[in-house]
């Protein structure tokens, strides 16, 4: 059961507009690329061509992006119907490195030239960015980060090591989180980098998952030179440009389209007609529990839709996000639980990645990416922040305890 939402006439008509540019511009190469994503990211170059795709098109690459800086300057609703249509239509996502993490940061620390040179760049796909948080023995305690940036100049050095690093094989920028100072605090001294992963000095490793796939890495710095003048924010308060990050990070709104079509997914697979002429649906237990996702679901939608409202208003999405991240994490950990169990043997773990050998699915094709979807989503309540860090945080920044 959708959640039901009442919209002005002139929010049904930019419905009908985005309707209609689905209709046009989603290919059925797109629309199956997407179906197939068993990662958290989609495939690099199916992202950048749907990006390229709404760009030329509408303009709509950033629906989160104001229209100072080249966004459509949606409203909630809009942004809401956006990613619901988008989703209902069973469109890629976009790589949000840039365009919802970096962005945003930039919005509001960057430079005017920093602007000026990168947020283009970021619209366009041009530059591709990865994130340089966590270390070894740094992630929880990202405080006690320990790559430095020795000032020299006009110029870092930067030296260390980041671990964990989503498509640093592909990204051609990293925004990086540098020690440059460790005699107070440890959030003290730390400051904000972009750096462009040509620069000598840099390699990167593979990290490959539980589920198979090639997303993280480490990536190693050997005494980079990186000029001053890609510094975020000040000297040693990069920590509070770190934050305000995680917060897009961890919930910028938007989730809950995604969700509902993953349920949708799993309502469908759980109603399939098996040998025997039923199916997995009748069972009440099965009902029970895809009713009991949906109730969760529309409550979770309702605190997104607050959070969107917030947002357009010009505000950041605060320390709920950590509510949100766990909440949707949550959500999204119990469906394809669901959908792998109630796919039973066609979930085998040999699809997708079978499908090289396989050409057609063993079963249903809607069942191809599920046990894929279940192994990868166990890292979602690990990256973006632990979900007992978020609970930290909760507790801390939202309950005041
Ligand atoms: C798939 C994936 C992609 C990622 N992508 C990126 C990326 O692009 N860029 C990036 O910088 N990082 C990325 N990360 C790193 C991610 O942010 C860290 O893995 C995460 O913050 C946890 O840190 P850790 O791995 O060092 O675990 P640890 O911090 O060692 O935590 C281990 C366990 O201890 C628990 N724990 C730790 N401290 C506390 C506490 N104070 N209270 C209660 N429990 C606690 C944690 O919840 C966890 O269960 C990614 C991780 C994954 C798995």
């Amino acid at each position: 059961m959708a959640l039901s939402m009442q919209f002005s006439a002139e929010d049904e008509a930019f419905r009908e507009e985005v309707r209609d540019f689905l209709d046009a511009h989603l290919t059925p190469a797109l629309k199956a690329a997407a179906a197939r994503q068993t990662t958290v990211f989609p495939d690099r170059d199916v992202a950048l061509q749907w990006q390229a795709i709404l760009q030329a098109a509408k303009g709509w690459a950033a629906p989160a992006w104001p229209k100072d800086f080249g966004g459509p300057g949606f409203s909630a609703n809009q942004r809401y119907i956006f990613n619901q249509e988008c989703a209902r239509a069973g469109a890629p996502g976009l790589i949000p490195l840039g365009l919802r993490m970096l962005a945003p940061v930039l919005f509001r620390y960057g430079t005017p030239e920093q602007q000026a040179h990168y947020l283009p760049k970021i619209l366009s796909g041009e530059h591709y960015w990865c994130q340089g948080y966590s270390e070894p023995g740094s992630g929880s305690d990202l405080s006690s980060l320990r790559t430095t940036a020795t000032r020299d100049g006009d110029v870092y050095r930067v030296n260390g090591t980041k671990l964990w690093t989503t498509h640093g094989h592909f990204a051609d920028h990293i925004f990086c989180l540098v020690r440059t100072d460790s005699s107070g605090a440890p959030q003290r001294g730390i400051s904000f980098l972009l750096i462009p992963m040509a620069t000598p000095g840099i390699s990167v490793k593979p990290v490959i998952t539980l589920a198979g796939d090639h997303e993280v890495n480490q990536v190693f710095f050997d005494d980079v030179v990186v000029p001053v003048a890609n510094r975020v924010g000040p000297e040693n308060e990069g920590w509070t440009v770190a934050k305000y990050l995680l917060e897009f990070e961890r919930g910028g709104g938007g989730a809950a389209p995604g969700l509902r079509e993953a349920l949708d997914h799993t309502r469908a697979l759980a109603s399939l007609t098996r040998e025997d002429g039923t199916s997995v649906l009748e069972q009440p237990e099965i009902a029970a529990r895809l009713a009991a996702l949906a109730v969760r679901l529309d409550a979770f939608e309702l605190s997104e839709l607050r959070t969107l409202a917030g947002l357009a208003e010009g505000g950041s999405p605060g320390p709920e996000s950590s509510l949100a991240k766990n909440l949707s994490v949550r959500l999204e950990q119990d469906i394809n639980t669901l959908a792998l169990e109630v796919s039973a043997y066609y979930g085998l773990p040999q699809q997708p990645r079978g499908l090289a050998v396989n050409e057609e699915p063993l079963g249903p094709e809607a069942g191809v990416a599920v046990t894929g979807r279940y192994l990868n989503s166990r890292a979602a309540s690990i990256f973006g922040g632990s979900e007992e860090v978020q609970k930290n945080i909760i507790a801390k920044a939202v309950l005041g305890l």
